[in-house]
Formats: C-alpha cells, sequence, structure tokens
C-alpha cells in the first residue's frame, strides 16, 4: 500500500543518450542484489541497460553510459541485422529455413507447404498472425516435452506459460508452473529439448547444484550442444519477428 507522502523507490527508468550522433534507448534499473554497475546491449531495442547495485544512483548509472558510449555503438553495429516478419523474409522454425509468403486472398490463417510459410489475411496483420500462430505451435510442442519429461522421472509439471522473455529462455516456479520463451520455436529441436529438460529438472532441483546438471544430462537429448548454439546463437533471435 502506498503511504500518502512518501514516494516509492524509483526501480526503473527509461533515458535516451546521444553516442555517435544517434540517440539510443537506454534502461536504467536497480537491482537489490547486484554488486557492481553493469552496462549491456539490449538487441531487442537496439538499446543499452545498465543494471544498479544499492547505494549506487542513476545519475551514477548514467555516467557509465556515457563513459562507455565508443563501446555501446561497437557493439549495437555488430548486431545481426533484422528480419522482421514480412513477404519474401527467411526465419528460422523447428529446424527448418522457411520463406514467408502472404497470401491475401486465401483463406486460413497460417500454413506450411514445402519450405514456405504461407500466412492468409490483410498485410498489416501478418507479423502478428505469425507471431500468434508460432506461440500456438510452441506451446503444443514444449507441453508435449514437459509431459514425456516429466514422466520419466514420476513427476508432474504445473502450469505451462508461454512468454516473450529477453533474458530468459524458461523459469520454473516453487509450484512446478513452468514458463518458455515463444523464440524456442525458432532454435534447432534439440535447443528446445535442451531448455525443457532444464526446467523440468528444477522440478526435483531447484538449485543449479551437480546433481541438478548430471538430472539435465539425461533428460536432455544435446545438453552440451544445446549450451553452446545459446551461448553462440542466442541472441540473434531477438531480432526477429
Ligand atoms: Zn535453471
Amino acid at each position: 500500500m502506498n503511504v500518502p507522502g512518501r514516494r516509492k523507490p524509483i526501480r526503473e527508468k527509461q533515458h535516451t543518450i546521444d553516442v555517435g550522433g544517434r540517440s539510443v534507448p537506454l534502461l536504467l534499473r536497480h537491482h537489490p542484489r547486484a554488486r557492481r554497475l553493469i552496462l549491456k546491449i539490449d538487441a531487442e531495442t537496439d538499446g543499452a541497460v545498465v543494471t544498479i547495485p544499492p547505494g549506487t544512483t542513476i545519475a551514477d548509472g548514467l555516467e557509465m553510459a556515457k563513459r562507455q558510449s565508443d563501446w555501446i555503438v561497437r557493439q549495437l553495429d555488430g548486431l545481426p541485422r533484422r528480419v522482421p516478419f514480412e513477404d519474401g523474409r527467411r526465419v528460422p522454425f523447428m529446424g527448418q529455413d522457411l520463406l514467408i509468403r502472404h497470401m491475401p486472398a486465401s483463406r486460413g490463417t497460417v500454413w506450411i507447404e514445402g519450405d514456405t510459410l504461407c500466412v492468409a489475411g490483410q498485410a498489416e496483420h501478418l507479423a502478428r498472425r505469425l507471431t500468434d500462430w508460432m506461440k500456438r505451435r510452441v506451446r503444443q510442442e514444449i507441453s508435449a516435452k514437459v509431459e514425456e519429461k516429466a514422466a520419466r522421472i514420476q513427476c508432474r509439471a504445473g502450469r505451462i506459460s508461454i512468454r516473450d522473455t529477453r533474458t530468459r529462455w524458461g523459469s520454473c516456479t516453487e509450484g512446478g508452473g513452468l514458463s518458455f520463451s515463444w523464440r524456442l520455436v525458432m532454435t534447432p529441436g534439440y535447443v528446445l529439448d535442451y531448455v525443457v529438460a532444464h526446467e523440468v529438472a528444477h522440478l526435483v532441483h531447484m538449485d543449479h547444484g551437480a546433481r541438478f546438471w548430471s538430472l539435465v544430462e539425461d533428460l536432455a537429448a544435446d545438453m552440451k550442444g544445446a549450451k553452446h548454439w545459446i551461448d553462440g546463437q542466442g541472441a540473434t533471435l531477438h531480432r526477429i519477428g
């Protein structure tokens, strides 16, 4: 509850900074467990994020970002190019590379023909329609995998949520609810398989200890390959759609 006359502390603040003649969105975010100022690039917004530890101010964070502006520019220039969901673009989908084709005259919503991803309806709704369809497809895929892997270790998962998270591919709550990024639909099958294995293993071990990792390795088709893929390619998925 808010106490009148007392302001809630600011948790985050959106700024823009001018670097190399362009204006870059900068999110300044307090984090109670951060131990130092951390500057990161946000591939989704083409911006930067500064995480601020307790005892340090928004102004300190802003100052740090300004000092590092050359680094920010270099990182932003090095990001993979954006691939919007539109006619003629190629997008990864469950291990395939598909060409998006807008079919304005067709009925139905989204379907696959060979290596073509056909999207019906009006052009201005194409991206939204395709995203919704991908979310439904990934939910089916993930639900089946969760059920299969949880059964292997005699566990039951709670509710499954599909989200658009920026920093995590999956997460698990104490109550056994599992959340996943819809963008997993764009990863190769063994990556989605690993992320599901990881979260299902949390139904048994909430930590990241040795017993947890050994269970993930049992449940996943290719844990090492998937981790390697995520480290190398994971960020590119935030540039698509
Ligand atoms: Zn974990």
